[in-house]
């Protein structure tokens, strides 16, 4: 009988907003598994003055999602990297039902169980908030917001002393309300396919960075010190 593969699995659900990124960050730091943003690939591609490139900044400003095919070769070929064999936080991943069952198919063939789906709840009037108000350091990607995280002096990132900051082009309220729209009608229903293989755990998202933090490592039975 062949064992599952050591480590700790774990997608990041919710909608736009929630502090996936934020999270699975700060839990990246904590634990060295790999990060991988199916949003932050995207958005790499679609800096690219290629076809694929033109296409997918119009998608992703539409708050469109990409096509499954496309996304699942992308993840497919990320997940078999070897930074990925004792860990990962898929964060973004899956954001469709077709994209669940081919994660789950995935992990059977790679032996690997998923430790946990970790669906981080808000309401829509705090995301729209939350939302319009972010930005990140150019040289870094350290995420602020204008009223919640503010760097200390201002104009300079934190972390890496940066001066540049930059908006995502789809944190505007049209688009967010297509995003959210698409996450209740295409994302919403991975939830219950989660739910029954017992693999759901929710978190309240509305607290702060650190609140919601803890609240995970607790959920994912990570001891503090760690
Ligand atoms: P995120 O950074 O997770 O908010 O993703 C930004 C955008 O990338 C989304 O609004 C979608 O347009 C696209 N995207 C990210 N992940 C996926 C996915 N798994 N399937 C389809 N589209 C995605």
């Amino acid at each position: 009988m062949t064992h599952a593969k050591k480590g700790l699995f774990v997608v990041f659900t919710g909608a736009p907003g929630c502090g996936k990124g934020t999270q699975a960050r700060i839990l990246k730091e904590k634990t060295h598994i790999a990060h991988l943003s199916t949003g932050e690939m995207l958005r790499q591609f679609a800096e690219k003055d290629t076809p694929l490139g033109h296409e997918l900044k119009a998608t992703l400003e539409r708050g469109e999602f990409a096509n499954d095919e496309m996304i699942i070769e992308m993840v497919k070929s990320r997940i078999s990297e070897p930074d990925c064999a004792h860990g990962f936080i898929l964060d973004g991943f899956p954001r469709t039902l077709p994209q669940a069952e081919v994660l789950e198919d995935l992990m059977a063939e790679q032996n690997i169980k998923l430790s946990a789906v970790l669906e981080i709840q808000v309401p829509d009037e705090i995301i729209m908030e939350r939302i319009l108000g972010r930005y990140a350091c150019m040289k870094c990607g350290a995420g602020y917001h204008d009223k919640f995280q503010k760097p200390q002096i201002y104009g300079v990132c934190d972390v890496c002393g940066g001066t540049e900051f930059a908006r995502r082009r789809d944190d505007n309220r049209t688009t967010v309300q297509n995003r959210l729209i698409n996450y209740r009608l295409l994302t919403y229903p991975t939830i219950p396919f989660f739910e029954k293989r017992g693999l759901l755990k929710t978190v309240d998202g509305t607290g702060t960075i650190d609140a919601v933090s803890r609240k995970i490592n607790d959920v994912l039975g990570l001891d503090e010190d760690k």
